[in-house]
């Protein structure tokens, strides 16, 4: 797999590069934004690592175009714990993910993994984890032959899960994506849904398939 980083802090960028490299990944890295968008337009990668604040063109300036330009490249944004909203943007624009610095190695990996798949499927209607299905087009949901039917929003709330299995998506996450806002922590929002969600999605069956990470989050379980 061939990843672009595009990041100006060269401990990060070597961080990275070390990483990726480690694991079999071939890493270019450009530490400035206008070098990296060309090298992102013209070169065939898998991947995009994108860190925000960069001299020349910044990151989200390089999302925006390149999805002006129909660039499907799959897209992670590095962002810092105070850029809320240009996550929220970045997310807007055509994001596939973000990570907030400081990160682990490894979560960069399983992301990279994630959006690369899920950019590989896009022709790939079906979710399945389990037996539990989920056709994207016709917006059913079964579990076996039970059907489950769902709200718009726990249905968004349930592909975000399904979509990354085995990943644990916390309170913040779920809020940004599933409800787009910022995320207010007194909220018990996201625990009100899961619990819904939980009743007809694992309701009798003995194969509980949403657990709850505590003090995290929540996930759906991997390959179960
Ligand atoms: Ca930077």
């Amino acid at each position: 797999m061939k990843v672009l980083v595009i990041e100006d802090e060269k401990k990060i960028a070597s961080f990275v590069r070390k990483g990726l490299e480690a694991q079999g990944f071939v890493v270019e890295v450009s530490p400035h934004g206008d070098e990296g968008y060309v090298m992102a337009c013209s070169r065939p990668y898998d991947a995009l690592v994108l860190d925000i604040m960069l001299p020349g063109k910044d990151g989200l300036s390089i999302l925006r175009n390149l999805r002006e330009r129909k660039i499907a490249l799959p897209v992670i944004l590095l962002t810092a714990r105070s850029e809320l909203n240009e996550r929220l943007e970045g997310l807007n624009l055509g994001a596939d993910d973000y990570l907030t610095k400081p990160f682990h190695i490894e979560e960069l990996i399983a992301r990279l993994h994630a959006v690369t798949r899920r950019a590989a499927g896009t022709s790939q209607s079906i979710l399945v984890v389990a037996d539990l299905k989920m056709n994207l087009l016709t917006r059913k949901v079964a579990r076996g032959e039970q059907a489950i039917e769902l709200t718009a929003r726990e249905f968004s709330l349930l592909e975000h899960l399904m979509r990354s299995p085995g990943r644990v998506l916390t309170r913040v996450e779920i809020c940004e994506r599933v409800w787009d806002y910022n995320f207010d922590p007194g909220t018990n929002l996201v625990e009100v849904y899961i619990q819904r969600l939980r009743k007809k999605v694992d309701g009798d069956f003995p194969n509980k398939l949403i657990e709850t990470i505590r003090g995290v989050g929540y996930r759906i379980k991997a390959g179960a």
